[in-house]
């Protein structure tokens, strides 16, 4: 139940909800209330001509399941629009009352689709076999190309670099996991890494889900693992190990401190281990006793044995370590599933169990558990905690991840990743109230995690509880990937909400049951919140439940706002120019109404568009379509000058600086590196300048081209690192750091084209960053050295002459969390006023508590909030006067927007 950490933004890069497609609804699907039958007949693809899901068949299919699903999609190419060469079977499922299930894997040219999976399900038997539904994910879309351009070592190196907090990146480790092509529009070859670094900040390493755009590099899509150890290595199992083990039991002491009766091997000398070898899956227990964690970040150490004692009676550490309530839990959770639902342990085939205990972070127990795609691990223990592992909803919570890693495979982010937890907590919170024999009307009944605490009342321990009525359109938290892997956490109870509202309304078997299909035979790895909806109204009807159980179920969604459309029912006081935007890569640049931004809505693939900031229409393609990705930006609002990144005409991987008129007309190439890396392109008139790191040193230099010239170094001091560059007028600004002795000094530096004489050097003993001209001026942000510093806003003169504060640093609003965008009227800048000196919001993860947008004239004064939109608000541009664009998370999708003039108070 890992609580929600933020992890740190790259800077210039916008991580964005980059798989739009989850997270956009269509809103012509929005069905009228009233609606006599709740389940869908036909539910249209989303960025797909193939159908998202297809009920009411009762079609013949002879064969075995696997033959008769793929002959039947074979069979309706006009249906379904598949090709089943593409597909691979992944598994067949078979339930209880006979009916079989066929996932499919979709393949792109060998290599496999993220979120392309597509499930047939048959009912009878033999000559009596009938298709009765088929839906899920299958891209129709894709021609990305099947083999990278980019070379392996930097595809790895670029995995790396997306940890962007320095202390994370010494000693990090990608883990290779091959070619995956990302949907949406013609999609994405991207590699997959499981990159792991060992920064101890958030109580456990960093484990970060990457994929490297294998094309045109750049990271595609980055989201948290909920691992924080070791995903890949399967645990050594002592009852596979040692086959010298025999059945037998103990007592041990639980958390409580408690004698209960446990399940153990025996061991040849006598001594008892938890191991449970009364199941077809044996169940193992181990206890770290305070090992830390960076001893098992390449999984259990090859050193560590079972929790063991040498008689039959366990001591008392471990019963304080949990080990006890871990192995106990285990089994219960085993049970509920087996004898429930038909389940034989987490992948359904009875593969070993694996808890563990006891691990530390710097000698510090870390508050939470997790499943890490082999094993459980519950951490706590102390004055204030008990081990997270004494509760059974939080250990069902863990164990049902690892079922879902095994069906559905729903990705951990965004509300794809909200419908995971939720789904972990339905089933937590199931085992746990049936185990324990609490009804569902019982006041504590809805209480997730409440037993860890060892003071307070069960209420205020509780992390979460599924009664809190949470909606979508009141509720839902619009954030980017950067918190909380676009709040999967925060998300969650919108959905579990609706499940536990109907496991109220059902008897609870049959809302266990109902839920259990959808998630085993319905769901694919990128379905959102009404995706989730369809697939349990549709499981219903495959249960035969009756028309009035039905309607009570889409009751139950309808309560929580889970319906087709509903992301377009949230107010916004913005105007929309570019919506659901599938790119991290998006970052707006704008000057004299036209703005310009890479983008790869529509068609899919990464190109550079304009478009009028006031006038609607459709944007304009700026890019040749040479397959490199065109990004990073910039305008004068006459021409536009970016970058190229890609395998160039001889195929070799580089990037160049591009420039053309926003008018049309030819692209001109100003610059080409295939050894360095291009970044922060600037245009203003004739005047080009862009930064040149060299891969290899890391120096950084600028260059300027003037009226198409070649580009030519400019000077800086020896050891002088430039960034946050602008360009105006014929005067080029910058920050520049340096070390001088032991300190790190920072100035912003100001220098005129027309005479190449550098006009004003304002140092500073604190950082720097994000310069911009305006207003005949130089703005920078100020971080003053030390903890707790803010960020201010300064200005200073072009000839040196002086410096003001616009936003002083004793400013309650002077939190200043990314770059700077100035008109000559405002300034504009993103910070989080409502969070605590250690990052933490104040009034808890509301939307008030993620970035806005606010706004204060030149010469300073009291900023006003640029957009009343609740969700988080990133990548501010400015236009002429308080015109601003920016990327807008409200929906829990990414839009481009603008507003004209600020809100004010919200
Ligand atoms: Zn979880």
């Amino acid at each position: 139940m890992p609580h929600p950490s933020r992890t740190p933004k790259a800077l210039g890069l916008a991580v964005t909800a980059v798989l739009g497609l989850t997270l956009a609804a269509p809103p012509a699907l929005a069905g009228p209330a009233a609606d006599p039958d709740p389940v869908p007949a036909l539910v249209a693809g989303r960025d797909t001509a193939a159908p998202q899901l297809v009920t009411g068949l009762a079609e013949a299919a002879p064969g075995s399941p696997g033959e008769a699903a793929r002959a039947h999609l074979a069979a309706h190419p006009e249906r379904y629009r598949i090709d089943p060469g593409q597909l691979t079977e992944v598994g067949t499922g078979r339930t209880a009352e006979g009916r079989h299930t066929v996932r499919f894997q979709q393949y792109h040219g060998g290599v496999p689709v993220l979120g392309g999976q597509y499930l047939v399900r048959l009912t009878g038997e033999g000559a009596g076999q009938r298709v009765e539904s088929a839906g899920g994910k299958y891209f129709t879309g894709l021609t990305a190309p099947t083999t990278p351009a980019v070379p392996d070592p930097v595809l790895r190196g670029l995995a790396l670099g997306s940890l962007t907090d320095p202390r994370a990146r010494a000693g990090a480790t990608a883990e290779d996991h091959g070619l995956v092509v990302l949907p949406g529009g013609t999609g994405r070859l991207t590699r997959h890494f499981t990159v792991r670094g060992t920064d101890r900040a958030g109580g456990q390493p960093t484990t970060r889900e990457v994929y490297v755009d294998a094309t045109v590099g750049g990271i595609a899509l980055a989201h948290d693992a909920r691992a924080p150890y070791q995903a890949g290595a399967r645990p050594a199992t002592a009852a596979a190990a040692a086959p010298a083990l025999e059945p037998a039991t103990g007592t041990a002491p639980d958390a409580y401190g408690r004698t209960v009766k446990v399940n153990t091997a025996r061991l040849p000398d006598g001594s008892h281990q938890l191991v449970d070898l009364t199941r077809p899956a044996s169940i193992t227990t181990y206890d770290a006793a305070g090992r830390d964690l960076l001893d098992f970040i390449d999984g259990l150490p090859a050193d560590l044995r079972p929790a063991a004692s040498p008689t039959s009676d366990f001591p008392a550490a471990t019963g304080a370590d949990g080990a006890t309530d871990a192995h106990l839990n285990a089994g219960i959770v085993y049970d509920f599933y087996r004898d429930r639902l038909g389940r034989e342990g987490l992948d359904g085939k009875g593969s070993p169990i694996v808890s563990l205990v006891g691990v530390t972070n710097d000698g510090a127990p870390i508050m939470n558990a997790t499943w890490d795609g082999t094993m459980m691990s519950y951490g706590g223990g102390g004055p204030q905690y008990h081990s997270f592992a004494v509760a059974l909803d939080i250990a069902g919570h863990e164990m049902t991840h690892g079922v879902i890693d095994h069906t559905a495979g729903l990705v951990n982010a965004g509300q794809t990743g909200a419908m995971n937890e939720a789904l972990a907590d339905y089933f937590g919170n199931a085992v746990e109230v049936t185990a324990r024999g609490v009804s569902m009307t019982d006041p504590k009944a809805a209480l997730f995690g409440e037993a860890v605490c060892r003071t307070g009342t069960p209420e205020a321990c509780a992390g979460r509880r599924l009664d809190d009525r949470r909606t979508t359109v009141d509720d839902y938290l619009g954030t980017d990937l950067s918190l909380d892997s676009g709040g999967v956490h925060l998300n969650s109870t919108i959905f579990s909400g609706a499940l536990w509202d109907i496991r109220r309304t059902l008897d609870p078997l049959t809302a266990d049951r109902l839920v259990y299909r959808a998630l085993a035979d319905y769901l694919t790895p990128l379905d959102d919140f009404v995706d989730g909806r369809n697939a349990v109204l549709a499981a219903g009807r495959s249960m035969n439940l009756s028309p009035t159980q039905l309607r009570s179920v889409a009751a139950a969604f309808d309560a929580h706002g889970i319906r087709a459309g509903w992301e377009s029912r949230l107010g916004t006081d913005s105007r929309p120019l570019v919506r659901a935007i599938p790119t991290s890569m998006a970052a707006p640049a704008v000057a004299g109404g036209r703005w310009v931004m890479g983008n790869s809505t529509g068609t899919g693939d990464p190109a550079l568009y304009t478009g009028s900031t006031t006038a609607p229409g459709t944007p304009t393609r700026l890019s040749p379509e040479d397959g490199r990705r065109h990004s990073w930006a910039a305008t004068d609002g006459q021409s536009a000058a970016w970058l190229a990144v890609g395998p160039d005409a001889e195929g070799r991987f580089g990037m160049e600086v591009l420039t053309r008129s926003l008018a049309g007309g030819p692209v001109r190439s100003l610059f080409a590196s295939r050894t360095e890396q291009l970044a922060e392109v600037r245009i203003s008139g004739g005047d080009i300048a862009f930064l040149v790191e060299d891969w290899e040193s890391g120096r950084t230099t600028v260059r300027l081209s003037r009226d198409g010239a070649p580009p030519v170094e400019l000077p800086l001091p020896d050891g002088h690192r430039p960034s946050g560059l602008t360009l105006r007028d014929g005067v080029l600004g910058w920050s520049e750091q340096w070390t001088a002795g032991e300190r790190e000094m920072s100035a912003a530096t100001v220098r005129s084209l027309t005479t190449g004489r550098v006009t004003a050097r304002y140092e500073s003993a604190g950082t720097v960053s994000s310069t911009v001209l305006a207003g005949g001026r130089l703005l920078w942000v100020e971080t003053p050295a030390g903890p707790a510093a803010r960020s201010a806003i300064r200005s200073g003169a072009l000839d040196g002459s002086g410096v003001v504060d616009v936003l002083p640093a004793d400013s309650p609003y002077a939190q200043v969390t990314a770059a700077i965008t100035a008109s000559d009227q405002a300034v504009t800048f993103q910070a989080v006023i409502s969070r605590d000196e250690g990052g933490k919001p104040a009034g808890g993860w509301t939307n008030a508590a993620l970035p806005k947008l606010w706004q204060l004239p030149l010469t300073g004064g009291t900023p006003v909030r640029v957009s009343c939109n609740r969700g988080g608000q990133y990548e501010a541009a400015a236009d002429r006067g308080t015109r601003v664009l920016w990327l807008d998370a409200t929906t829990g999708r990414t839009d481009l927007v603008v507003r004209d003039r600020p809100a004010g108070r919200c």
